[in-house]
């Protein structure tokens, strides 16, 4: 074992779609800056990032009925809706000035058109989703959404839905066309091939083991390297740990105070795929439901068309599961090893708060393949076994933390940055609502790390994206402005699909 000392200014761990957006957006703001990535596997975007391990949906809250809830008085409140949905065209904007800029090309190999759909059925479902739909076509951001409870219209835009379904109970849809499928791996991997050419210096199979200060207020990060057994020690002004599901353990190691009371509960995840090409043909949407009683809100079921390398699937699920892992490629010790003296209470209060969610686990992880079938035909009434099969997706790991709000050990379903005071380090956890809103979150940690820079960074952060710091359901007209540009730029508005 050998140890080399080597020095640079910023180090980016993991080669997921966060390291990746982070990197690029440095690179465009401060080119001079010498970046590392490490990664312990053998090539970028292999974790969460990964087009398989996650659904693709480019969430912009256009289906997902999880964002929006239902206020005592009966009105529905749609902020949180509207928060994603502009958090969603940050990265439109990002994306398509890398593409118009030539740093990234072919964004049809990453980003798609595909309609977003919310179905659901019985009467009190219906009410919501009629008026769900009434107050976001109200909104700027949400223009072009469309509704109908007629059957016959339905069968119109999800044939393979309605198909041998019997209807004793009332039926609604709510249909966008501008929504997207967005392969997140093939995206990750074009961002790091441009990072690669612009002098950045990638590092795969090299795990970090290991983050410390030095005296002279670096962080000095011990990585392995996998192929040849050697350690080597490298320093930076910077660090940001985009691990996935391996950033808690990281932080864990950094100390610092912010690190503390901060524990992670791994929710695994499988879905369904059918490669039959004759069903695939006959759906084209992401169709979002709601979630049953009691799961969690990233369960929430939904049948979505997906675009992987060049061929159409259809992807249902997820249905969701526990591994004590934090990394698909994790360990089984991942979980016991996250637990430290000061987060055991929060953890304790957890397990104690979240015992219908770990019943619900255990019951997802006991499905038999019929059962997951039957789900399914809640979907596809007419779905045959032979032309499903399971895939594993990604993990997540999910954030328990002490909160005004919820009290000790408060399970989070969103995203968290964990900065050190001085803003050396930066760590990201959680997976909701995920790569879709990397920029935003990229952005934030920016803003967090670099508070000195943002001032001369803010002209080209807004050539790169119009919007940064703009309410955009404030702006309706920059709004459609940056709609129409952004399809423009990714080829989303009048592309011809031709599919094997
Ligand atoms: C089932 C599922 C469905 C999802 N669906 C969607 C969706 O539809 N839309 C959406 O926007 N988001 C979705 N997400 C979330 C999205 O996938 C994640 O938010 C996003 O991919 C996280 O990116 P990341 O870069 O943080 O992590 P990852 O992509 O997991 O990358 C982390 C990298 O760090 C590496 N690493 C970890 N520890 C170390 C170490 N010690 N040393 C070196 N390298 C290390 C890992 O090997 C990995 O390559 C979904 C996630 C899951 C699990």
């Amino acid at each position: 074992m050998s140890s080399i000392q080597k020095k640079t200014d910023i180090i980016l761990i993991g080669a997921g779609v966060m390291s990746a957006t982070l990197g690029s957006l440095l690179k465009e703001l401060a080119p001079e800056w010498k970046i590392k990535v490490f990664e312990k596997l053998e090539k970028a975007g292999e974790e969460s990032s990964k087009e398989w391990n996650n659904a693709g949906t480019g969430h912009s809250a256009l289906c997902e009925l999880n964002y929006t809830s239902e206020k005592s008085d009966g009105s529905i409140d749609i902020s949180k809706a509207v928060k994603v949905n502009e958090q969603f065209q940050l990265s439109r904007q990002f994306w398509s000035y890398l593409v118009k800029s030539n740093l990234i090309r072919n964004p049809e190999d990453f980003i798609k058109p595909v309609p977003h759909m919310s179905l659901v059925q019985g009467e009190k479902n219906v009410t919501f989703l009629k008026n769900h739909f009434k107050t976001l076509s109200n909104n700027p951001l949400f223009q072009g959404m469309e509704f109908s409870d007629d059957p016959e219209k339905l069968k119109e835009w999800i044939p393979l839905i309605m198909e041998g379904r019997t209807l004793n109970e009332p039926i609604a849809a709510t249909k966008t066309d501008s929504g997207t499928d967005v392969n997140f791996g093939a995206l990750t991997r074009m961002l790091f091939d441009h990072l690669k050419d612009n002098n950045v210096e990638m590092n795969y199979k090299h795990a970090v083991k290991d983050i410390k200060r030095t005296s002279d207020g670096l962080w000095e990060v011990k990585v392995h390297d996998v192929e040849n057994g050697k350690t080597e020690c490298h320093t930076a002004k910077f660090v940001f740990i985009g691990g996935g599901g391996g950033s808690l353990p990281l932080l864990q190691k950094t100390n610092i105070p912010e690190s503390k009371h901060i524990g992670g509960f791994p929710v695994s995840g499988l879905f369904l795929v059918c490669n039959n090409p004759e069903v695939v043909e006959q759906h084209h949407g992401k169709v979002y439901g709601k979630a049953k009683v009691g799961a969690p809100p990233m369960s929430v079921p939904h049948l979505d068309t997906r675009y992987i390398d060049n061929k159409k699937s259809l992807l249902f699920g997820p249905f969701a599961g526990f591994s004590p892992k934090f990394l698909k490629n994790g360990s089984n010790l991942d979980l016991i090893g996250s637990i430290k003296p000061d987060n055991l209470l929060t953890m304790l209060y957890a397990g104690a708060k979240e015992m219908a969610l770990t019943k619900y686990l255990i019951q997802q992880l006991m499905l038999s393949s019929e059962k997951r079938m039957e789900e399914l035909r809640e979907f596809i009434p007419n779905a045959k076994s032979e032309d499903w099969e399971v895939v594993v997706a990604g993990q997540r790991v999910q954030v328990i933390k002490d909160t005004e709000a919820g009290g000790k050990g408060t399970l989070q379903f969103g995203t968290e940055v964990v900065s050190a005071s001085d803003g050396s380090i930066a760590a990201l956890l959680g997976a909701s609502p995920g790569a879709s809103t990397a920029v935003h979150v990229m952005l934030e940690v920016m803003e967090k790390c670099f508070p000195q820079h943002m001032k001369e960074w803010e002209t080209k952060i807004k050539e790169m994206i119009p919007s940064y710091g703009v309410s955009l359901v404030e702006n309706p007209s920059l709004f459609q402005e940056i709609h129409t540009s952004t399809a423009e730029a990714l080829c989303l508005s009048e592309r011809e699909l031709v599919y094997s």
